[in-house]
């Protein structure tokens, strides 16, 4: 008798069983998909060999355009082209005004709602934006991979709090995407690094982004990571470097401050460029086209550069500190510092942040693609192609969490710096003899007052049997998840009875608010094909109107007499009328009509150039 093999669950004993995953770097100015294949991790280029993917999205009208496409069009269309969505991931049209720099969108909706940009498509929010990012990207490793993808790790910075995460997995659902798990994207460089197969030690990973500033201490003990401590500047990056030399050119070509969006961009820019180039060069020329055929010239030097860009850089070294008084370490213990983002190659960054932690960062890995390949090695793992492998990573809890207690102040429940997973609970009671009923105002961050810190949500928990006050005992569970995911329960201990939330904060986004997002595309896709139609329809009228007035010029007095060239003037006035209108599908029966009513000129005109071709030969010869 034949033994019947068993395999263990998930684990594959054919290649071709090999689940299919993807590491997704959201990032702010660019993103980026990798995936394991033949046991190493590597980025995914598009058909062009690129693999970065600017994370720009512009509406045009019928069609979307993402990445490089819609990149080249940002300084011509800059109301449509939308830069750098992440930041406003997750923000409520409040905090959008607190943003360093606003954005020129032109922005709906109030106060906690979740913002919408006006483009010639419509409104759109920060997630369904997003969410072209990522649908880019997964059709990236589906096309590459050869099949549709069983999951994927995005990866967050990790300062990110609740409505930043929430609104990420908001978006990768849009996009139609499994997210195994969110991983903070220090995590993911220290893993891409493979630190984790190294022996004990303690690292730190400086990620200077487009956008993001974001500074992680990890410990390693025992093959197991531990976030010790994280920190950073959700406004800070390379952005930031390009807006100086934007301001140092205004300045030496002597333009005035309120310059338009379009020279603004095109500024951006000429900076930008200016910055790549010195990473290599040490002096490098400027051309700013101001338009009406006026050009200025000049040269910026490394030194003149590194003067200008060390307060941005110096700005990154505080963050830095305050993680290191956080994870309770001094400089000394560091062992590695892993440089991430692709500020990271300006060279001053690097003398900077050299001399800061008094070593050699390591910079063997292309600093735009290491979260990407760490993030892809974390999915072919969590996806179930390693079983037995299942790495441990700690995360931490980036801000404290806590709840309103009297007097508008703030107590922590879950204090900054918490190895998460985790639920703490804290036991709080009535105010009022007799009080039924209790509010929950859910907070986040690190200050006393209410007022100065964040709200995630508020909940009632009523039907509290009445007693006298400070006799009912209310105990409030908070437990974060492995994403950095809050949910909270209150519960009266006597009676049992219990109310709780996700944190669903009031601008993510509801199952049914996503539901209705996807159905509203649907929607469009077919308001979309109408305005494509009428496009198609309005071109052909212009067409024959076009063609006909020609003629009419040519021949019409030859051809035609006074009531039929009235008939047809008639027509042609009927169908310039209905092409501004908006249903093609009177259009199209306006053309036809037109057609009709001017086939015997139509045929005059063909027998008139026919007996002109064949004037002065003989009818034999056309046989
Ligand atoms: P993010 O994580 O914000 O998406 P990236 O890690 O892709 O950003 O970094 C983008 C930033 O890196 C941009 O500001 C870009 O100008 C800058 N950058 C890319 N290459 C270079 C380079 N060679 N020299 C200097 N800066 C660079
Ligand atoms: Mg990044």
């Amino acid at each position: 008798m034949a033994l019947l093999q068993l395999s263990e669950p998930g684990q594959s004993s054919a290649p071709h069983q090999r689940k299919l995953s993807a590491g997704i770097d959201l990032g702010t100015t660019n993103s980026l998909v990798a995936s394991v294949r033949s046991g190493k991790a590597e980025t995914l280029a598009d058909s062009e060999g690129r693999h970065l993917l600017p994370s720009v999205v512009r509406y045009i009208g019928p069609s979307i355009a993402v990445g490089y496409q819609a990149k080249a069009e940002s300084v011509r269309d800059p109301l449509n082209t939308i830069v750098s969505v992440k930041r406003l991931l997750g923000r409520s049209v409040t905090e959008l005004k607190t943003l360093g720099s606003r954005p020129p969108y032109r922005f709906s909706g109030e106060n906690r709602a979740v913002p919408r940009i006006h483009t010639v498509m419509g409104d759109f929010s920060p997630v369904e934006i997003s969410a072209e990012i990522l649908k880019s990207l997964g059709q990236r490793a589906t096309r590459t991979l050869g099949g549709e993808l069983d999951g994927v790790v995005i990866t967050v910075p990790a300062y990110f709090d609740d409505a930043q995460r929430q609104a990420t997995k908001d978006a990768a659902r849009l996009a139609g995407l499994k997210v195994l798990r969110l991983l903070n994207e220090p995590t993911a460089a220290a893993v891409a690094y493979g630190l984790d197969a190294d022996s004990d030690g303690v690292h730190a990973i400086y990620d200077l982004g487009g956008g993001t500033f974001d500074i992680s201490i990890l410990r390693l003990r025992r093959g197991v990571f531990e976030v010790m401590a994280t920190g950073g500047d959700s406004a800070l990056g390379g952005d930031d470097i390009d807006r100086v030399l934007a301001e140092w050119i205004m300045g030496q070509a002597g333009i005035s401050d309120d310059v338009d969006h379009t020279l603004r961009r095109r500024l951006l820019r000429d900076a930008c460029a200016a910055k790549e180039a010195l990473t290599e060069q040490t002096s490098c020329p400027i051309e700013l086209d101001l338009g009406d055929g006026k050009c200025w010239k000049g040269t910026l030097d490394r030194s003149q550069f590194n003067a200008l860009v060390d307060p941005i850089i110096r700005k990154t070294l505080i963050p830095c500190r305050r993680a290191l008084r956080d994870a309770g370490i001094g400089v000394q213990e560091i062992d590695n510092i892993v440089l991430v983002g692709g500020s990271t190659r300006v060279p001053r960054v690097r003398e900077l942040v050299g001399e800061f932690f008094g070593s050699h960062p390591l910079v063997d890995i292309d600093p735009d693609r290491v979260v990407a390949i760490g993030a892809a090695i974390q999915a072919d793992i969590l996806v179930g192609n390693k079983p037995g492998e299942e790495m441990l990573l700690l995360d931490v809890n980036p801000l404290s969490l806590g709840i309103e207690t009297m007097g508008g102040l703030v107590e922590k429940v879950i204090p900054r710096n918490t190895t998460i997973p985790v639920a703490r609970a804290q036991e709080f009671t009535t105010f009022k003899d007799g009080q039924t009923a209790m509010a929950i105002h859910v907070l986040q961050g690190e200050r006393e007052l209410v007022r100065d810190c964040r709200s995630l949500a508020r909940f009632e928990l009523r039907d509290i049997p009445p007693m006298v006050a400070g006799a009912a005992r209310i105990r409030v569970t908070f437990a974060v998840d492995a994403d950095g995911l809050l949910s909270v329960e209150a519960r009266e201990e006597s009676t049992g009875i219990r109310a709780s939330v996700e944190i669903k904060p009031s601008y993510g986004l509801s199952d049914g608010e996503i539901e209705s997002m996807l159905r509203d595309s649907i929607d469009h896709a077919a308001e979309d094909m109408e305005s494509r139609r009428l496009r198609e329809q309005q071109v052909e009228a212009q067409r024959v109107i076009e063609a006909l007035q020609a003629a009419l010029r040519d021949d019409g007095d030859e051809l035609l007499d006074p009531a039929e060239r009235e008939s047809i003037e008639t027509g042609l006035a009927e169908l310039k009328a209905l092409s501004v209108g908006d249903d093609h599908r009177k259009i199209k029966a306006g053309v036809q009509a037109l057609e009709e009513r001017c086939a015997f000129y139509v045929e005059r005109r063909m027998n008139a150039s026919v007996r002109k071709a064949m004037s002065g030969h003989k009818v034999e010869e056309f046989d």
